[in-house]
């Protein structure tokens, strides 16, 4: 029988109606036994949870939580056949991300869930979803980590929260889903990552370098820009226009940009736009960019960029390093250009 590793880290999946809110609560594992089928019922997996000490609103989450998820499963990943991480939604992205950088040459299903409502509630998201988890974290061979979200199965690092309220909070709008849940579970397996050769996780706990986002809007001032780039800024994620544009012709901005950049800021270029990529060559306002020292980030998401600057940044290595690591695909991070 197969056997899935639940890592329970927080989130509205497991929480409780409070004079303040819904706050993270402990004793899932009770609850869970109670509601979910009997292990080799169907493909059901047998399953072990592990309750994190720290149980949080993922509103909380800070990269040292990304390590300590990471390090988890590494540390487990000899016996169980899939992961399953029960996070909150509100940075599930980025946790899914992160961990797909740290697990370098994973060949086992890590799979991120959570829930818009409690599972305690009458009506709740939170049993499907983890059911749907849990399924193909033991019966398909997916060598990635993914996002698990109201029957669709998406690739970890190309997923975005995208709502609020709905129960599919969650889409990849450059990637199209690697399976869908429906009366049948079907993978696309021509889509999932193939097998690698063997793991090389790269576990480093973060250092503490600052990561940044700031997105372009009409009105920035370049003291706005000024102050962003400001030591001790180790990287910056820069939203820019469009395919990758940029005011470039407003006095100082792109000296703040390339004077940051030779001072080791690494800057990345992705797009606001919810779809479509950045291509640095196709206006002269994004080749200004890269004549600044600006890394083109493709198709990107945000939380992409920002875990994986926070990854290279964590290994040590010199900045011309994560700037050439940053530019080249890992884990289908983004789409290579046709
Ligand atoms: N604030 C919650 C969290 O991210 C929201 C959720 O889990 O849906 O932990």
């Amino acid at each position: 029988m197969k056997n899935v590793y639940i890592a329970y880290t927080g989130g509205t999946f497991g929480m409780k109606p409070t004079p303040e809110g819904y706050q993270p609560d402990t004793g899932l594992a009770a609850a869970l036994a109670a509601v979910l089928p009997p292990a080799g019922q169907s493909g059901m997996p047998a399953w072990t949870l592990h309750e994190y000490e720290r149980l949080i609103d993922s509103a909380e989450a800070q990269p040292g939580d990304w390590h300590t998820i990471a390090s988890d499963i590494a540390e487990n990943y000899d016996d169980y056949d899939g992961f399953v991480i029960l996070h909150g939604t509100d940075t599930m992205a980025y946790t899914a991300s992160a961990l797909s950088f740290a697990l370098t040459g994973l060949r086992k299903p890590v799979i991120v869930t959570g829930s818009q409502i409690p599972l305690c509630e009458v009506r709740s998201d939170a049993r499907g979803n983890l059911l749907g988890a849990m399924l193909i974290a033991a019966n398909h061979r997916i060598p990635e980590v993914c996002l698990y979200f109201d029957g669709r199965l998406l690739r970890g690092n190309r997923a975005t929260k995208v709502s609020g309220t709905d129960l599919d909070a969650f889409d990849s709008p450059n990637c199209a889903p690697l399976g869908c849940v429906g009366i049948e579970v079907s993978i696309d397996t021509a889509r999932v990552l193939p097998m690698p050769s063997g793991e090389a996780f790269e576990l480093a706990a973060p250092g503490g370098q600052e990561v940044a986002v700031l997105k372009l809007y009409p009105g920035m001032s370049v003291a706005r820009l000024e102050r962003m780039l400001e030591p001790p800024l180790a990287g910056l994620v820069l939203q820019t226009y469009g395919a990758g544009n940029g005011p470039v012709g407003m006095p100082g901005f792109l000296a703040a940009l390339a004077g940051a950049s030779a001072r080791g800021v690494v800057i990345a270029n992705i797009t606001q736009c919810p779809r479509g990529r950045v291509d640095q060559s196709k206006y002269a306002t994004g080749s200004a960019l890269a004549a600044a020292g600006v890394v083109g980030g493709h198709d990107m998401t945000v939380e992409a960029a920002v875990t994986k600057l926070h990854h290279l940044l964590a290994l040590g290595l010199s900045k011309d390093e994560v700037r050439r690591r940053f530019g080249h695909e890992c884990c289908g991070e983004f789409s290579p250009t046709s």
